[in-house]
């Protein structure tokens, strides 16, 4: 049966990906159709139940400022909020919220039902519809099809999903989900490079049998954060603490005893599983040195008893588990409510894809997610926003939009996983971004929100907000440089004690509020309690910037020479189809990596392995003389 309506956009999968890519496709207008197995799972989340953490928490204040829907689901949802690496410097603090899972979705779910131009459909997509090499729609299980200019494709761990506990394996897209077989056929079908990864689960525990007397308390922050630049802490639910425990050598034993029988170790499972991630037996093995790992117990939510044991996700057969939980204490009573798994599934190359995300294989179809070899609902979130941002843009006739590498960890995730690809599941960290200093978490409305206003995707409310904050910014920073302080100043009585008290030592001359706070140890408030300073701005976030960017003004300086200096490579765009084979000097392996990638530009060119600067010369000579 062939559907009666026509959409622009259609998302397969309600994951992070796909639930983002629909909004976003959504608000700028395209008539929008999210396609998922099951609408009472959108928004799932399928392992920890958390958002943020360092790098992580920076794509989600990304998602944000791009009118995303995960920060402002996490301020709804937040049970336990934090700020990591609060002690260090603004580039790598990173905001983290434990989420309760039922609230997560729920909030989720309202957005997707709420928003003007989105449609829900429950159903399996089995195959898609090609007109050619170009997308045409898709195919349901039921034989339904459903026809479109672009696709978001966000299947998740569902594509050739088998689910591993011991040596039982069975087919899922996740415990208690389906997997999606037919699609998995079909794209391998297409020829789409594809590989197998692997991801684990810990086991969930009932909290009335942990004993939290022996483990140590761990609170939210306080002042409590808040993730949405459009959120307040007001919003947050109840709180709950988290819990530390360690595993410890008896824990290790049972591990070891059991490697025989775990799928990871007997060679049963063959994806790669994510480094920074790994299962408590790869911990054990890798690094057996270390006589204890540490454990949080993580509260699932307001309403339920279950916990969520960060740090012992496995593979191991059900009846080690219960052995290896009750050895850990204060869980020497635990009782298992759901056994951890493992789960391979299918992902597709990602160097197979524009920076845009949708792939050179296949015009008008994308691919955003865990599908691309990445981990995390963050940088699901952050993939999902871009695919369905480029498939409206597409759909509109419009130029394709990426961020680059300096303007957002978006851009930097994006970059890497099309020149490197990936040999195991990717991560975001903050030590993945060249020019960290300008890519924090503080300032990422600053970076984004103007140009998400011109995509389409910020609304009047959020651009409101941001104008004024960014006028109120423009505006202190003026004032801070307008008024002089010091020594010789006649109009405030300004005292050396009042000098020693905020600077920390005497100062010869006057100096600009602005030059004063660039000094080390100089805080704004500080600052505005010298005599004279004036009235301080009310709002703690215009503050905020006001120092960090006063502060840090000669590093952040110096970055953007940097950028400044290899721009140009990202303004040479390269033609897709230009054979590499006949550019005058370049070595057969430079020919073949280039033919093999098609960088879009000189400076992604640049950034694939074993590529040169001497093989980039050649080809900028070759763009210069026209091929
Ligand atoms: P998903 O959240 O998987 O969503 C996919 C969506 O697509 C689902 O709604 C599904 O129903 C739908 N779908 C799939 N195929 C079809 C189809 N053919 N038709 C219709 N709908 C379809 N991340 C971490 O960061 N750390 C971890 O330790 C970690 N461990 C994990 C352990 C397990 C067991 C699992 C399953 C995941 C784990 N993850 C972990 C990964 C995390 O869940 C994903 O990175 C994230 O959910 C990816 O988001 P996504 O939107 O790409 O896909």
């Amino acid at each position: 049966m062939i559907f009666s309506e026509s959409f622009d956009v259609i998302v397969v999968g309600g994951g992070h990906a796909g639930t983002e890519a629909a909004l976003a496709a959504a608000r700028m207008g395209q008539k929008t159709l999210l396609l998922s197995h099951n609408i009472e799972t959108l928004g799932q989340m399928s392992c920890n139940p958390s958002i943020g953490g360092i790098g992580k928490g920076h794509l989600v204040k990304e998602v944000d400022a791009l009118g995303g829907a995960m920060a402002a689901a996490a301020d709804e949802a937040g049970i336990q909020f934090r700020i990591l690496n609060s002690s260090k410097g603004p580039a790598v603090r990173a905001t983290r919220a434990q989420a309760d899972r039922v609230l997560y979705r729920q909030a989720i779910r309202r957005r997707l039902e709420n928003q003007p131009n989105l449609w829900l459909f429950q159903q399996a997509v089995d195959d898609l519809m090609l007109e050619g090499e170009r997308i045409t729609g898709v195919v349901t299980q039921l034989g339904i099809k459903f026809s479109a200019r672009a696709v978001v494709l966000t299947a998740g761990t569902f594509l050739g999903g088998l689910a591993h506990v011991g040596s039982s394996n069975f087919q899922a897209g996740r415990a208690g989900d389906p997997p999606a077989i037919s699609l998995a056929i079909r794209l391998r079908e297409m020829k789409l490079p594809a590989g197998r990864l692997k991801t684990g689960t810990p086991p969930r525990i009932d909290g009335r049998t942990v004993d939290y007397s022996v483990m140590t308390e761990q609170l939210s922050d306080a002042p409590m954060p808040v993730f949405s630049f459009m959120g307040s802490a007001a919003q947050h639910p109840r709180q709950l603490p988290c819990w530390i425990t360690h595993t410890n050598s008896r824990t290790h034993d049972i591990i070891r005893g059991g490697l025989d029988r775990s799928p990871l170790f007997t060679g049963v499972i063959e994806g790669v599983g994510p480094r920074y991630c790994p299962s408590i037996e790869d911990k054990v093995v890798r690094f057996s040195a270390k006589e204890s790992h540490q454990i949080f117990l993580e509260p699932e939510g307001l309403s339920t008893h279950e916990i969520y044991p960060n740090g012992i996700s496995t593979s191991l057969p059900f009846d080690l588990q219960i052995e290896l939980v009750r050895s850990i204490k204060g869980m020497e009573k635990a009782h298992i409510t759901r056994p951890g798994y493992a789960i391979e599934y299918d992902y597709f190359d990602p160097r197979g894809l524009k920076s845009s995300l949708e792939t050179k294989m296949i015009e008008g179809l994308f691919f955003a997610g865990q599908i691309n070899g990445t981990t995390g609902y963050e940088e699901a979130a952050a993939q999902g926003l871009l695919a369905g941002i480029n498939a409206a843009l597409k759909t509109l006739d419009r130029d394709a939009w990426c961020p680059r590498r300096d303007e957002a960890y978006l851009g930097v995730l994006v970059d890497d996983l099309i020149t490197r690809g990936v040999t195991e599941p990717y991560r975001m960290f903050t030590s993945r971004a060249e020019y960290r200093l300008q890519l924090r978490e503080d300032n990422a409305d600053l970076r984004l929100t103007e140009m998400g206003r011109r995509l389409g995707v910020v609304d009047d409310a959020r651009w409101s907000v941001f104008e004024t904050k960014r006028e109120a910014i423009v505006r202190e920073q003026g004032r801070l440089k307008a008024i002089w302080l010091g020594p010789k100043t006649n109009s405030s009585a300004l005292s050396e004690a009042d000098i020693l008290r905020v600077l920390g030592k005497t100062i010869e001359r006057d100096y600009s509020l602005s030059e004063l706070l660039r000094r080390p140890g100089v805080s704004y408030a500080n600052l505005m309690s010298l005599p004279g300073a004036g009235d301080a701005v009310a709002d703690p976030l215009v503050a905020e910037q006001v120092e960090i960017q006063a502060r840090y003004h000669g590093y952040i300086e110096r970055q953007k020479d940097e950028v400044a200096r290899t721009a140009h490579y990202e303004e040479i765009r390269l033609p897709q189809d230009l054979d590499y084979a006949t550019v005058r000097g370049l070595s057969t392996e430079a020919q073949q990596k280039l033919n093999q990638h098609k960088p879009e530009t000189a400076g992604q060119a640049a950034r694939i392995s074993g590529i040169t600067p001497a093989t980039i010369s050649l080809l900028l000579v070759h763009v210069k003389r026209g091929f």
